[in-house]
């Protein structure tokens, strides 16, 4: 029987610890190392990006697909949340990744399953945590999963989850986790709007003032890099997304990387970090300064 270059390229689809177990353990006995991916699925070229910086980085790239729902509020969009796993699939064959790990639900949180790991340091900076305090727990909890289940050499995130990328940096070495963490720059839309999942529920007016947060964050990035006293710039930046019509969680300059606030600025590096909600949709979007 003919088997066209597409079927040859699938990447291997698995749902089953064992069976993960088994695929790594085969990866491993070749040689080399391994990254993994981690995803909600609804691949865009974001999720693109940082495959392509697994692929640079690592021999084999397992990407992982699953909503999980420890990290949603009940009133917050899991049921809704986009779901698009064959053409989530077929881009992964273009891109040649050998290994999708696709666990149920009750996989990875079997019945009596009753371990949570709550984060501190950056899990509790006040940005994404005072809007969701259940978030970094269910984050921290299925990431130190798929750190354990794939045993990766490297594990690949975005900086468009900034906090996000600490917290997991944060856990990983907590853990004495043999994983590198590497995080990846924000890919965007030609107007600035960050890509996320999440842009497909913004309808056209949405949509138009979605740009909003990233034209305000870097507008002010610049002003306080030319020494502009930070208070009057994120007042600036916070009124600016106001007129657009966003409803801001939070518009805030941290240090890079402990995410502390900056009470008097001394020549350490600064990310603003905004969020902000457009009709149903939550948009995050961060800059460096
Ligand atoms: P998600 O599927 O939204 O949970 O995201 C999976 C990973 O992709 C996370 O590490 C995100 O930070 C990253 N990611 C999502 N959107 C982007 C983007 N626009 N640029 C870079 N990385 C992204």
């Amino acid at each position: 029987m003919k088997t066209s270059r597409r079927t040859k390229h699938l990447p291997r689809v698995i749902r089953t610890v064992p069976a993960l177990r088994r695929a790594v353990a085969n990866f491993r006995a070749r040689g080399g190392k391994i990254a993994l991916v981690p995803t909600m699925g609804a691949l865009h070229e974001g999720h693109f990006s940082l495959i392509g910086r697994a692929r640079n980085r690592a021999d084999r790239v397992i990407v992982s697909i699953f909503v999980n729902p420890a990290q949603f509020a009940p009133n917050e969009d899991l049921n809704t949340y986009p779901r698009s796993f064959d053409a989530d699939i077929a881009a992964l064959a273009e891109l040649k990744v050998e290994l999708v790990w696709a666990p149920a639900v009750p996989t990875m949180y079997p019945a009596g399953f009753a371990t949570r790991i709550v984060p501190e340091g950056p899990a509790t900076a006040g940005l994404e945590d005072a809007i969701r305090p259940h978030f970094f727990a269910g984050v921290a909890t299925v990431v130190a999963k798929l750190l354990i289940q794939c045993e990766p050499d490297i594990a690949v995130f975005g900086e468009k989850d900034y906090q996000q990328l600490k917290v997991v940096t944060q856990l990983a070495r907590d853990l004495d986790l043999k994983c590198r963490i590497l995080g990846v720059p924000i890919v965007r839309e030609p107007d600035g709007l960050a890509l996320s999942s999440r842009n497909r529920y913004l309808s056209p007016s949405e949509r138009q003032a979605a740009p909003m947060l990233y034209r305000a964050l870097k507008e002010c990035a610049g002003k306080i890099a030319s020494g502009a006293p930070l208070d009057a710039v994120l007042d600036y930046g916070r009124k600016a997304i106001a007129r657009a019509g966003l409803r801001l969680d939070y518009f805030e300059a941290r240090n890079a990387n402990t995410l502390k606030s900056l009470t008097a600025p001394s020549g350490e590096p600064i990310r603003l970090l905004a969020a902000a909600q457009i009709g149903t949709t939550r948009l995050i979007d961060n800059v460096a300064v």
